[in-house]
């Protein structure tokens, strides 16, 4: 068709049959591009399993809109072989000659501008709003106002009211906003009882083609595509949704923040990145987990700690991100520039509590909040990573990676990059922690309690060598004056001795 009204540009992670850039769309006069672009696999080197997953669920999805009648312009790699999603765009307008392009407002500001850089000069674009959230872009940073800090349970209880989500009447049901105290408790000496199986997702054509094609084309990048298991179709992401509400929300919140060997999803919801890629919406997760709560009654505290999760800490991350940019990109608050340690891509290090997260995370693209915020990000902290080469890093293996979620989560929540604007204190603790939370630290070369030494704990070491060197800093803030205390009852010669052992692994992470 040339000469279309419209041009309507869908990205990979703008898989929504409600999306407000089909609202008006005509058939007739109108059509939907969506291009596989191989720098979106590239620009960071991305997991196989999570370029198999964009890919699929694209070509699903673009499917189902020409089932819904509507003309589709799909770009793939196996056949047009677009570099850049530019390049892809700059060859549809030219075959379409549209006089106006639409779009969803990207949740990544770099294709935002490299799209608005491809556009012929004088064609209008219209950027619509992504009503998939709940909250929306104005709406955040009206909340937010001129706030130097940002709290998220604050934002959380608003969107509560706002939602009548787990409320009763103008009070919070239970008559609590937070059941934290309830849950996050370690599995005990038994490990993980009666932990459901994950669901196994069928296959198609569609599917198989993608992975035969990612395995060829991106064969140097990390994983196998042998282990893929993700939802790619809003069918499949209902399956996922449905099999968390019936078999692990009961027990969610006891157990979110436990780790164990040889289990990578325990209570979680997986379905990050259904949501991500707009398979699922917020609104039905929410709904589906407080109906569970209120018919099938089930622990408040579990349900309660869900929620809290979809609609304060996803749609607050999401705000920051647009609120944040592009300052957040570059924030680098402690000044770390140490490079990433080459094993973050191989999983070889003796470092148990790493090697389980790193090793999970390369077979399968995913790990549970703990694991990337207590042990692989809390390790990007201690050994003073720079937060970009950690955020490129998150950005590729994670199969829900995106970069509004994805970057206010490193650098702000777990590295700390901007000096704490929405989080009260850095995440650092010694391998005690992960010693309670885990049974990683028996398995270790490594003694969790052990500050220095030939067994010495490389978190644990670091970890007060991380205090001392930022002592002031601790002493000030009342939720750490307590960590500062602890550091202070140690006499010089054990200060002195941490510092020299920090300073030997700092020197030489790669042979941790
Ligand atoms: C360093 C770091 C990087 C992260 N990078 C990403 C990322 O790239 N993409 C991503 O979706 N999440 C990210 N998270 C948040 C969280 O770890 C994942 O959302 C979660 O592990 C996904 O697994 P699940 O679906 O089983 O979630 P559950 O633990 O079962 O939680 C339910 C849902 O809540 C939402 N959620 C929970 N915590 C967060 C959060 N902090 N921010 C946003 N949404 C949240 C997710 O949509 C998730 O599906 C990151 C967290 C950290 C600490
Ligand atoms: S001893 Fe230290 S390095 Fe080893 S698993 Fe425990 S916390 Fe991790």
């Amino acid at each position: 068709m040339s000469g279309c009204r419209h041009l309507v540009l869908l990205l990979g992670d703008q898989l929504d049959a409600q999306s407000s850039a089909l609202k008006d769309i005509d058939p007739a006069q109108d059509v939907v591009l969506m291009v596989e672009a191989e720098q979106e696999s590239t620009h960071v080197r991305s997991h196989k399993l999570r370029t198999a997953l964009f890919l699929s669920a694209m070509r699903h999805f673009a499917q189902e809109l020409r089932e819904r009648g509507l003309q589709v312009h799909y770009r793939s790699l196996d056949r047009e072989n677009d570099a850049t999603l530019a390049a892809g765009l700059q060859a549809a307008l030219a075959t379409f000659q549209p006089r106006a392009v639409i779009g969803v407002e990207p949740g990544d500001l770099r294709v935002r501008a490299a799209i608005e850089a491809a556009l012929t000069p004088g064609l209008p674009l219209d950027w619509r709003e992504d009503t998939h959230f709940l909250c929306s872009i104005p709406r955040f940073a009206r909340w937010a106002g001129r706030s130097k800090t940002l709290r998220m349970e604050n934002f959380y209880r608003k969107m509560r009211q706002a939602f009548g989500v787990l409320m009763e009447g103008e009070e919070p049901a239970g008559g609590q906003w937070n059941f934290d105290a309830d849950n996050r408790k370690g599995f005990g000496k038994a490990g993980p009882q009666g932990l459901p199986a994950p669901r196994v997702y069928v296959q198609d054509e569609i599917t198989q083609d993608v992975l035969r094609l990612v395995d060829q084309r991106f064969a140097d990048h990390p994983g196998d595509v042998a282990r893929f298991n993700w939802p790619v179709t809003r069918a499949q992401a209902l399956v996922a949704l449905e099999d968390f509400i019936a078999h692990r929300l009961p027990h969610f919140g006891a157990h979110q923040d436990a780790m164990w060997t040889g289990m990578p999803f325990g209570w979680h919801a997986l379905i990050s990145s259904a949501l991500n890629l707009k398979l699922l919406n917020p609104r039905e997760v929410i709904a589906a987990a407080e109906q569970a709560w209120r018919e099938r009654d089930l622990e408040l505290a579990s349900v309660e700690g869900f929620i809290r999760q979809v609609l304060g800490w996803r749609e607050f991350i999401r705000g920051v991100y647009f609120l944040d940019m592009p300052g957040l990109a570059d924030a680098n608050h402690f000044d770390h520039h140490q490079p990433l340690p080459s094993w973050y891509w191989t999983g070889q290090t003796r470092m148990n509590c790493m090697r389980q997260s790193l090793t999970q995370t390369l077979e399968t693209g995913y790990a549970h909040h703990i694991q990337r915020l207590m042990v692989t990000g809390m390790f990007g902290v201690l050994a003073q990573i720079e937060p970009q080469q950690l955020c490129d890093w998150y950005l590729g293996v994670y199969v829900d990676a995106v970069e509004w979620v994805e970057l206010p989560n490193t650098a702000g929540m777990a590295l700390f990059a901007n000096g704490g604007r929405f989080t009260s204190k850095p995440y650092v603790a010694s391998g005690a922690y992960i010693k309670r939370m885990s049974n990683y630290c028996q398995g270790c070369s490594y003694s969790p309690e052990q500050r220095t030494g030939p067994q010495a704990c490389p978190m644990t070491n670091l970890y007060w060598y991380f205090l001392d060197t930022h002592r002031e800093a601790f002493e000030r803030n009342p939720r750490t004056a307590l960590m500062a205390k602890n550091l202070a009852r140690l006499d010089e010669a054990e200060r002195q001795a941490i510092g020299e052992q920090a300073r030997i692994s700092l020197n030489d992470l790669d042979n941790l």
